[in-house]
């Protein structure tokens, strides 16, 4: 099943390789190592995207490579692999592994028991295999073409290349037996669906409307890098959307998912009340869920926005934005248990963030960022003359300050107090000691 295209039937040009991945390749092989280029940077120059970074995969043993090159080190809690580092790039080398379902050495023994979970969970991957077996332990076979430098062609093994043509997305293997192994493979695909646009063949897309729940499985620091994966690489409104269409999301924000899910549902019922009321007034209480959802994708757009056009992100602020609607309904609660309105907040953040790092472990310093946020927005709402000074040169100010536009757009009324703050940092100092002095 080893298919070779030759050089003038691929896309992959040395060009769009970087040089130092090319020296990797170069210092292996000549030492009498097989090396390619694989995974995600071969897909991507097969799009005429330019890869963010390289991949070596490779026969020498992980201090094999590491006595190749001065420049490297041996890391890997899950595996080893070797970076080998040039200045501020990194080529991440790592050497061919097998599946323990399917190494051509040792298939006598079947599936080993004890590197798998009850789930069917690996849970540990660490043993090495032939080129081949590198190959079909990948994830989708778009991400299984390997270049290789001495002869300039692409190794194809699953019929990567058809399906680059045909735009689909396709799990090597038996997609449920290759979920059950590694769930993080469900966001993986939808991802990629986001990134580059295509189907995902039924088989592999038609399972995780079921297996959604194994996501409760992985370990909730992975899921956290995984989220940052699929909502800050720049597509996080698309891949939103589809987290949502696969029932995925529920397994990640359990708390944001049941605010959408009855805000629609509240909202009807709150235009009829305030119909047959006569009042027109939202209060406050209300606009956690009725606006959840037009923030969190005010959010991910502006974040998108922002990695067009290369400029700095943080999880803190879409964490903030997604966990805005579980956090008015758990103030709501404590208030009607009788909690004053300060305390109330203050420990409604904090069951918030808690309940969702028991899911996504968000690292301590974006939930202070995270808590610095929502504090602000309190008191930028108020905007009390005496704490104007204070609140402009807070650290966090900024953050807070687009926050509270965000929430503006999305339709919370508050009283132009988003385009009263951009006003008053247009503004020095006399005319600024006039926006606080008219605030009296
Ligand atoms: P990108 O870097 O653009 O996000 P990528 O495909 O390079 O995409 P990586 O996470 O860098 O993704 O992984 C590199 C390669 O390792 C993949 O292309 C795939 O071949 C393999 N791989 C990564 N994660 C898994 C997984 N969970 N199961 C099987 N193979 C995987
Ligand atoms: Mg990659």
């Amino acid at each position: 099943n080893r298919h070779v295209i030759p050089r003038d039937h691929h896309p992959v040009s040395r060009r769009e390789i970087s040089d130092n991945a090319l020296k990797v390749l170069h210092r292996l092989t000549s030492n009498g190592y097989d090396a390619y280029l694989v995974g995600g940077c071969i897909r991507d120059i097969y799009f005429d995207l330019h890869p963010k970074d390289f991949d070596v995969a490779t026969n020498a043993t992980p201090e094999q490579v590491r006595r190749l090159f001065r420049n490297s080190r041996v890391i890997g809690r899950r595996f080893k692999l070797v970076h080998v580092l040039f200045g501020r790039e990194m080529i991440e080398v790592a050497t061919f592994r097998a599946s323990h379902d399917n190494t051509t050495q040792d298939t006598k023994h079947g599936r080993d028991k004890s590197h798998h979970s009850d789930s069917g969970r690996i849970l540990r991957d660490n043993v090495y295999g032939t080129m081949e077996d590198d190959a079909l332990r990948r994830d989708f076979t778009v991400n299984a073409l390997y270049y290789d430098a001495r002869d300039f062609t692409v190794v194809d093994f699953c019929n990567g290349v058809q399906d680059i043509e045909d735009e689909v997305l396709r799990l090597i293997g038996d997609p449920v037996t290759r979920y059950h192994e590694d769930p993080v493979r469900m966001l993986r695909a939808l991802r990629f669906k986001a990134k580059l646009d295509f189907t995902i063949e039924p088989e592999t897309a038609d399972p995780i409307f079921e297996l959604g729940y194994l996501l409760r499985d992985i370990p909730s620091a992975r899921l956290f890098d995984e989220i940052l994966k699929l909502l800050q690489s720049g597509n996080g409104v698309r891949t939103f959307e589809l987290l949502q269409d696969y029932g995925l999301l529920k397994h990640l924000f359990p708390a944001t998912h049941r605010c959408l899910e009855t805000s629609s549902l509240e909202t009807s019922s709150l235009e009829t009340s305030s119909l047959e009321t006569g009042s027109l007034e939202t209060s406050s209480q209300e606009t956690g869920d009725k606006y959840s959802e037009d923030l969190i994708f005010s959010a991910l757009r502006s974040t998108d926005q922002r990695i067009a056009k290369d400029r700095p992100v943080t999880p803190a602020f879409l964490f903030a934005a997604f966990l805005w609607g579980p956090l008015q309904r758990q103030f709501r609660d404590l208030q009607e248990q009788g909690v004053p309105p300060v305390p109330a907040m203050q420990q409604a953040a904090m069951i918030v963030l808690d309940n969702q790092c028991a899911h996504t472990a968000i690292p301590k310093r974006f939930t202070m960022t995270i808590r610095d946020i929502w504090d602000l927005q309190y008191r930028l709402e108020r905007r009390q003359p005496k704490q104007i000074d204070g609140l402009l040169a807070h650290p966090k100010f900024r953050a807070a300050y687009d926050f509270l536009v965000l929430r503006e757009e999305s339709g919370e009324q508050l009283n132009q107090a988003g385009q009263w703050w951009t006003e008053i940092q247009e503004h020095s100092d006399p005319s600024r000691n006039e926006m606080i002095r008219s605030l009296r």
